[in-house]
């Protein structure tokens, strides 16, 4: 369970950002998974926390927990070492967190002065600590595997840290989403860092970029804030995509990125399609993107699948098979973050069960990665009941019509059809208006990306899902 909990702040650190996990979740743990019931049982050092997580981050949780796990509808619990002395183990369900939140009677009057003043001290204490440079250290080249699907942006990145700002500037990786893009940058950043300490280095995403720049506009620090990327000796921005249609923080990255580009001082970016089909990006800064070199990441085949399978087992200290590790790569079809997903569930229902990790056990643990898609399925099913759904025609959707709502449920589609089928990309990429692997790869991570964030359009999916499986 720790796996999953090691993995679970990972992504959190990459979605809320270092400081939320340092507050919060640094003091949280895993304290019990039952699959039968589909319940989490968290713990947390005290109700503060406790009902704090649960207001802020529940949903997160829900999500992450729930993709690493692979269930549907993770029920959250939490227990609070502080009322482990009255209720040793109790489990509280979350709604009764929420609605007593710092009120808990059975404490003592001590103890609820404690918490308190740690309600008020948590947050402080963080925001004083100098912003670093937001490098993870253990996203290293060294655990970095390299097949025909990366080879070009993990050359160019290790050839841009040997000559930074000189050759390849600015280097632009792009491909869908848990293809290793991040990885490759804060790879990028390590080795950098520790060839040059005294280099100004930092990596953001761009919802933090956005968010940041909207913060000091409002407080009048716009200087501020030019001056700190302006200084920057590498500036690894990530998720570029998410520039569209941000006018202003496009405008202020235009001179951020000309500055240093001038000054010879290198920039990476990452995005989840190439420069020219970013939507809402000005094309000064597209035809910028495109400066140096672009390169792509691909889905990797089912041998660098094993081999990156094999490299997070040797780190989690996973004793993984090769016969049980081409079964689980052979059977992750989406990308490298479900197959460590996979891999995670697998090994923890193993160390959970004390069975080694066998062939059949992680059949059994798999089941219903596969029990959702449907041989006899057809891919006119999905695009009939979608086109219904959305109130748009097949023959729009078939269209080459960029019209945004058209695009958007023909991504719907294409999406539905890779999740609930066993079509390859390309034949479904073809029903679709002889469209080719890529645009369903680039679908599919934009409707992932909906999902994770949107729980509205979440349940429609899932009503849309059922529809065409009954
Ligand atoms: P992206 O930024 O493209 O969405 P990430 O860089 O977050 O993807 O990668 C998702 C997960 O997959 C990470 O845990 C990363 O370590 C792992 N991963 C991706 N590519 C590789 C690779 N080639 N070798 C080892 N691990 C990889
Ligand atoms: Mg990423």
């Amino acid at each position: 369970m720790v796996l999953v909990w090691d993995e679970f702040l990972k992504i959190i650190k990459e979605e809320a950002g270092s400081q939320i996990v340092e507050t919060w979740f640094k003091s949280v743990g895993l304290d019990d998974w039952n699959p039968a019931l589909n319940t989490v049982t968290l713990r947390a050092p005290n109700q503060f926390v406790s009902s704090w997580i649960q207001d802020h981050y529940a949903t997160l949780i829900k999500t992450h927990l729930g993709r690493l796990l692979h269930v549907n509808d993770v029920r959250l619990f939490f227990v609070t070492s502080g009322c482990e002395n009255i209720r040793d183990r109790t489990i509280i369900p979350a709604s009764v967190i929420l609605s007593t939140p710092h009120n808990n009677k059975t404490m003592g009057s001590g103890e609820s002065t404690s918490l308190v003043s740690q309600r008020v001290q948590l947050p402080e204490k963080k925001t004083k600590e100098k912003p670093g440079p937001n490098i993870q250290g253990h996203y290293v080249f060294e655990n970095f595997i390299v097949g025909p699907s990366n080879s070009l942006a993990h050359a160019a990145g290790v050839a841009i840290c040997e000559n930074l700002g000189k050759i390849y500037n600015p280097l632009f990786i792009y491909g869908g989403t848990g293809l290793g893009k991040t990885h490759l940058m804060h790879a990028i950043g390590n080795v950098v860092r520790k060839k040059h300490p005294m280099l100004a280095i930092r990596y953001e995403t761009t919802d933090r970029f956005i968010n940041e720049f909207i913060n000091c506009i409002r407080f009048d620090k716009f200087d501020q804030f030019r001056n700190k990327y302006q200084k920057l000796d590498l500036f690894l921005l990530d998720d570029v995509q998410f520039l569209s249609q941000k006018e202003q923080t496009q405008e202020a990255f235009f001179h951020i990125f000309n500055t240093i580009y001038e000054q010879q001082r290198q920039i990476v970016i990452s995005s989840d399609t190439f420069p020219q089909e970013i939507t809402g990006l000005q094309s000064r800064l597209k035809s910028r993107m495109e400066w140096g070199l672009v390169a792509d990441i691909q889905m990797p085949d089912l041998e660098t699948k094993i081999a990156i399978l094999k490299k997070k087992a040797e780190l989690q200290n996973v004793i993984l098979n090769d016969d049980v590790a081409e079964f689980i790569a052979s059977r992750v079809l989406s990308n490298i973050r479900e197959l460590e997903g996979a891999l995670i569930r697998v090994g923890a229902f193993a160390s959970l069960t004390s069975h080694p990790i066998t062939i059949e056990l992680a059949r059994r643990v798999l089941l219903n990665l596969q029990e959702q898609r449907r041989e006899d399925l057809l891919l006119e099913t999905v695009l009939r009941v979608v086109a219904r759904h959305y109130g748009i025609s097949i023959i729009d959707i078939r269209s080459k019509k960029r019209h945004k709502d058209i695009a958007y449920v023909r991504q719907v589609a294409l999406f539905l059809m890779k999740k609930l089928t066993f079509f390859s990309l390309q034949a479904i990429g073809e029903s679709i208006g002889g469209r080719d692997h890529s645009t369903v790869i680039h679908a599919v991570a934009k409707i992932e990306q909906l999902l994770a964030q949107d729980r509205a359009f979440e349940q429609k999916l899932r009503l849309i899902e059922r529809e065409i499986l009954s």
